[in-house]
């Protein structure tokens, strides 16, 4: 095609190969959203990358450049071990019903891709079924290997697939949790998946789906660990792509609203896709999913709602209020570094993990404190960063109305509460 030939740099869709030439969010530069400073950094300069998401104008992937290798985001992987009791009893009813629906017993194993400490595959094995665990993170999976889950140290790819069942480890049940989203080798990974997977096996993945992404502005969930943004069409390609096939799914609350597909080989579910997929297939495409234009008019809605943020905390700091903020997640500080904002509009954020606390957030600086002070400093805003836990969390501050303090939203737009 040599009239695409002048077009610099050559993006590629790390799916289908066409040239990228159509902006989804232009985010201006941010550094990582999970390196958050010790004290002791901050007199040091810290790296900032363009912040840029593709949308393929042929497959529809929303995707972001490739800029560091997942070796060097996950090599300082922090561990925390406090996975919340909601959240392992999610995983918990997870693995019974799988047990249950894909009949699973002594003879069948499960792996997991990205199987962190062992938390999930735990409940498979209680219940006699073999397990494997593969996690790039080698202080990760050495609790797990404590708790007796055998667990691969090495990121998952087509050659650890091929090494895997050469020696005779095919899978029944493949989880794959958040993990599509970070490996930016999407072929090599579905080629990876085709190859562990047994005949009559299914692929269970969870992964945030784009459509509320979009329409609820969710834009702050756009970070650079996140190569990709998967909507349910652009993932059924793909899936078809590599002769596997999704057969049936469940839309899920986490992070904004996520994915649950189930996936097997092409030549065996052919024809036996269930209602609940073809329902999201064709309500994604009235909503406009197979027309560049939806994707282009993102990029619009984003700038509204930054003015709109910035107008209203301005209009908080111009009457002499005080602003603190809940929570460190990794999407306020894209929030944040889009806003341009510091410690000149928040005085300081809070946050559970004892990890988090005494830190300053990258690119914004702001402090990281223990939720405790609060209380003490009684602020007049409390701007939730996670805001998909927005109400659990307005729950538990429900004190700050002893002192008049008001919640501000940020997405899907400014909202005082
Ligand atoms: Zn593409």
């Amino acid at each position: 095609m040599p009239i695409k030939e002048n077009i610099q740099p050559k993006r590629r869709c790390r799916f289908c190969a066409a040239p990228l030439e159509h902006i989804f969010a232009d985010l201006g530069t941010s550094p990582l959203a999970n390196s958050y400073l010790l004290p002791e950094q901050l007199l040091q300069p810290e790296s900032y990358y363009p912040l840029v998401a593709y949308i393929c104008d042929s497959c529809y992937l929303v995707q972001l450049e490739e800029l560091s290798s997942p070796g060097d985001i996950f090599s300082d992987y922090a561990y925390y071990s406090s996975f919340s009791d909601s959240w392992l009893e999610h995983t918990r009813i997870f693995s019974e019903q799988a047990i249950k629906d894909l009949k699973l017993n002594e003879g069948s194993l499960v792996i997991e891709i990205g199987s962190n400490d062992g938390y999930l595959l735990k409940y498979f094995r209680e219940a006699g079924v073999n397990v494997l665990g593969i996690e790039p993170a080698a202080n990760v999976a050495k609790v797990a290997e404590e708790k007796g889950i055998e667990t691969v140290v090495k990121f998952f790819n087509y050659a650890l697939a091929e090494e895997l069942s050469t020696k005779g480890k095919r899978a029944d049940l493949i989880i794959a949790n958040n993990v599509l989203a970070h490996i930016p080798q999407t072929n090599d990974l579905m080629r990876g998946f085709k190859r562990l997977l047994k005949p009559g096996g299914t692929i269970s993945i969870e992964t945030p789906h784009l459509l509320p992404l979009i329409e609820e502005n969710q834009f702050d969930t756009i970070y650079h660990e996140h190569y990709s943004y998967f909507s349910l069409t652009t993932l059924d390609q793909i899936f078809r792509a590599h002769q596997l096939i999704i057969y049936d799914l469940q839309l899920l609350p986490t992070h904004g609203g996520s994915l649950r597909l189930a996936i097997g080989h092409l030549e065996e579910y052919q024809g036996k896709v269930s209602d609940a997929v073809k329902q999201v297939l064709a309500e994604e495409e009235r909503k406009g999913f197979k027309e560049i234009n939806y994707y282009e008019s993102f990029d619009c809605k984003v700038k509204q709602v930054k003015r709109n943020l910035l107008k209203g905390l301005i209009e908080i700091k111009e009457a002499g209020k005080v602003i603190a903020a809940y929570g460190a997640p990794a999407k306020g500080n894209t929030l944040l570094n889009y806003l341009g904002i510091g410690t000149d509009f928040i005085e300081y954020t809070v946050d559970r993990n004892p990890h988090k606390q005494g830190c300053f957030l990258p690119g914004s600086r702001i402090p990281v404190y223990s939720p405790e002070i609060i209380k003490q400093t009684k602020p007049d805003y409390l701007l939730i960063l996670p805001w998909n836990l927005k109400d659990e969390i307005m729950e538990q501050m429900a004190m700050i109305s002893n002192w008049g303090g008001r919640f501000v939203i940020p997405i899907p737009d400014f909202r005082i509460i």
